[in-house]
């Protein structure tokens, strides 16, 4: 059985090796060795099916559909196994993810086992020696090695210790100037995504988001600051180079809004670099009201502190002082796009046609309301978006980008797909999902059929958009 789990496992890392993409998180469970039930573990659970009985082959194929179904989310995220065996009551936990360069697949993994069997790892450690002996080759190596028989392992003490040294972020380049960076396992699941634009000739990164701060209980992840990171760990898609090598680039940053998983990273940059805002509604972002708003509070986390500059709708970025003659415009517009927060704001890239949405919208992951949510605004945001595009000369090349899940997307569709899908379920046609209390309040969850949009948010807002929009 041992070997059999060790064979599965070294199978899955083959797997994994063949080219894929991204990776989602998943947790898949092997009941008794031979039927394989699993349950989807992103920022909330789903389920799926495998062929049974599990064989090798089997577990490869789940394995890789599983990732050839979110190849084109642009998620580079880890997968967890636990694999449990009901005879022996091994378990054993795996996480299979990829380098931060993108190249190559990393594997860690750890096991827990009863006491009483021990003699079951004894056997377990002296099969797997053997197995991992006639396989050498990584990805099974650093497999083998996370899983505690380092001694097995040709891995070298070097690239030990960079094993535990990985940033908390990956990069990829979207556009000429713009790299896509992803906090690939924050402690929150929330995978952020934080967009860095380069402007050469202002000198300048703009960063959209800060992300989670790096928080994670990964142990592999050693490097956490955002900006240490930009600054110091060199990304494949920019010549091997740091994104802002020897920090000879200044930082405009901008928070699309004011949810903890868009700001933890600031505080480092707002030591020597404005950090603008939407100035839509001051009060929601005031240090009185950002321990709430944030969700910091509820998640019992210190608040960040940093200034902010509040910018008016279609403000136009510049660097250096606004009101200076010598400023130099980013060519990014902001735009106030009210309803999954008061703050919410987009970014408009003309030069590049990029849209940025921050948590407006996003796929396969629930678009969320807090409390402070309004799905009546979030429909005016949404035409008044759609419109905006449709005024572009060349809408069906205007591409969308969001604060989760989804980049690069083709923006008109994107935005017309989630309006309808809202339309859908504030006109009562998609089913409710799940209906819970959560802190004090009930909160509703609705799934369109085949897992594009989903939302989560209190009841009151889709009552009161039902109410507003005389459904
Ligand atoms: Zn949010």
């Amino acid at each position: 059985m041992l070997l059999n789990l060790c064979a599965i496992v070294l199978a899955a890392a083959a797997g994994i090796s063949a080219g894929v993409i991204s990776f989602p998180t998943y947790e898949i469970e092997l009941y008794n060795g031979y039927d394989l039930k699993g349950s989807v573990h992103e920022r909330h659970s789903g389920t799926f099916a495998s062929p049974s009985p599990v064989t090798q082959e089997s577990f490869c194929m789940t394995h890789q559909f599983m990732v050839n179904k979110h190849q084109s989310n642009n998620r580079l995220y880890s997968f967890k196994y636990t694999v449990h065996d009901l005879n022996s009551g091994l378990n054993m936990k795996l996480r299979l993810y990829r380098t931060p360069d993108c190249k190559d697949e990393y594997i860690a993994g750890e096991m827990s086992i009863d006491i009483a069997l021990l003699a079951v790892i004894l056997l377990s450690i002296l099969l797997c020696l053997l197995f991992t002996r006639q396989s050498p080759r990584d990805p099974n190596q650093r497999l083998v090695n996370d899983l505690g028989w380092a001694q097995s392992s040709a891995v070298s003490d070097k690239e030990q210790s960079t094993a535990k040294n990985l940033p908390a972020f990956t990069t990829r380049q979207l556009t000429q100037s713009t790299f896509l960076i992803t906090e690939w396992d924050d402690i929150w699941n929330e995978h952020p995504f934080i967009y860095a634009k380069i402007v050469p000739a202002a000198e300048t990164i703009l960063i959209v988001d800060t992300g989670c701060g790096g928080r994670t209980l990964n142990t592999d992840i050693g490097l956490t600051s955002l900006r240490e990171y930009i600054e110091t760990v060199g990304v494949a898609d920019n010549g091997g180079r740091p994104l802002n090598e020897g920090r000879r680039m200044r930082y405009v940053v901008v928070q699309t809004h004011c949810h903890y998983d868009h700001i933890l990273g600031a505080e480092a940059f707002a030591v020597d670099s404005p950090i603008l805002a939407s100035g839509h509604s001051p009060s929601f972002v005031s240090p009185s009201n950002l321990p709430s708003h944030s969700q910091c509070n509820a998640l019992g986390i210190r608040t960040p502190s940093y200034r902010l500059t509040l910018a008016p709708h279609l403000h136009q970025i510049v660097a250096g002082d606004q009101n200076s003659p010598s400023s130099v415009p980013l060519g990014v517009e902001l735009l106030h796009t009210p309803g999954h927060t008061p703050d919410e704001l987009a970014l408009w890239d003309a030069g590049e046609q990029m849209l940025y949405v921050g948590d407006t919208l996003y796929e396969r992951d629930p678009i969320i309301f807090p409390n402070e949510g309004d799905i009546v605004l979030w429909f005016s945001t949404m035409d008044w978006l759609i419109s905006f595009v449709k005024s572009q000369a060349n809408a069906g090349e205007v591409r969308i980008n969001c604060g989760h899940s989804t980049a690069m997307g083709s923006a008109l569709e994107v935005l017309q797909a989630a309006k309808s899908f809202m339309q859908d379920v504030i006109t009562g046609k998609v089913d409710l999902w799940d209906r819970y209390e959560r802190r004090g309040w009930w909160a509703v969850e609705y799934r369109q059929e085949g897992g594009r949009f989903s939302l989560i948010c209190p009841e009151r807002l889709v009552l009161e958009a039902r109410m507003a929009l005389e459904v």
